[in-house]
């Protein structure tokens, strides 16, 4: 759906990724799984643009349900994936999932977040055999340019991608407006974090960032500023 022109968002909010037109190139920001590659077509046709007008996918960091259809944009159309040095090994595949537990958990909300991600290929989830990786501070140069802040904490390379062009910062799941473990909304760390003290602390690296559009890789974009985003998750 479009959210801005030149911004549309694959899926209903509860697995996210994003579309970034950039004069008339595109760029999406995380692949979310595999089954939303069906959707591309028509999500891009309705942004005037085709499969040939993409030039990268950007992740926001390394886990499943972010690399969804990566490895087959590269393998298919040759899309370079972009992601940060520290989770390059797990996009990749070669390490665990370092998140530890699920937290709380509310177990409808659960069961309807893992039937949605098998629904949509997340049980066939490829992991990426070739990445690009990018550090922290740098611009990308990819459509919209995105410039990358490391807000490590969710997993050790999570990084949130600030375009001030359209003015939007995906936050990937360093933060989240819904919590796909328990249904809760408004924003909060999102569930799956490795270590929350870190995650926490990452926040701080996002304040003062002026955006329009906060957009987490789960739940819907929240656009009353990211300060108020992090005085909410302060409690
Ligand atoms: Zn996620």
């Amino acid at each position: 759906m479009q959210l801005a022109p030149g911004l549309h968002r694959l899926g209903d909010g509860l697995i996210n990724a994003y579309l970034l037109d950039d004069g008339g190139a595109v760029t999406i920001i995380d692949a979310s799984v595999s089954g939303y590659w069906g959707d591309l077509p028509a999500e891009l046709a309705a942004m005037g643009r085709t499969l040939e007008d993409v030039r990268a996918i950007v992740l926001t960091h390394g886990h499943s349900d972010h690399i969804g259809f990566a490895e087959r944009g590269r393998r298919e159309r040759g899309w370079p994936v972009h992601v940060h040095e520290l989770d390059a090994a797990l996009a990749r595949g070669e390490v665990p999932n370092p998140a530890k537990g699920l937290g709380p958990v509310k177990i409808g909300p659960l069961l309807s977040f893992m039937w949605f991600g098998a629904r949509h290929g997340g049980l066939r989830t490829t992991v990426v055999k070739e990445v690009a990786t990018y550090g922290d501070g740098a611009t990308l140069d990819v459509p919209g340019s995105p410039r990358v802040i490391l807000v490590p904490g969710h997993t050790p390379g999570s990084a949130a991608l600030h375009v001030p062009s359209h003015d939007a910062l995906f936050a990937g799941d360093a933060l989240a407006t819904k919590a796909v473990t328990t249904g809760a909304t408004g924003p909060m760390l999102a569930p799956f974090t490795a270590d929350p003290a870190e995650a926490r602390r990452s926040l701080e690296r996002l304040r003062g960032i002026e955006a329009h559009w906060l957009l987490p890789g789960h739940g819907l974009p929240w656009t009353d500023g990211v300060e108020a985003a992090i005085a909410r998750i302060d409690g």
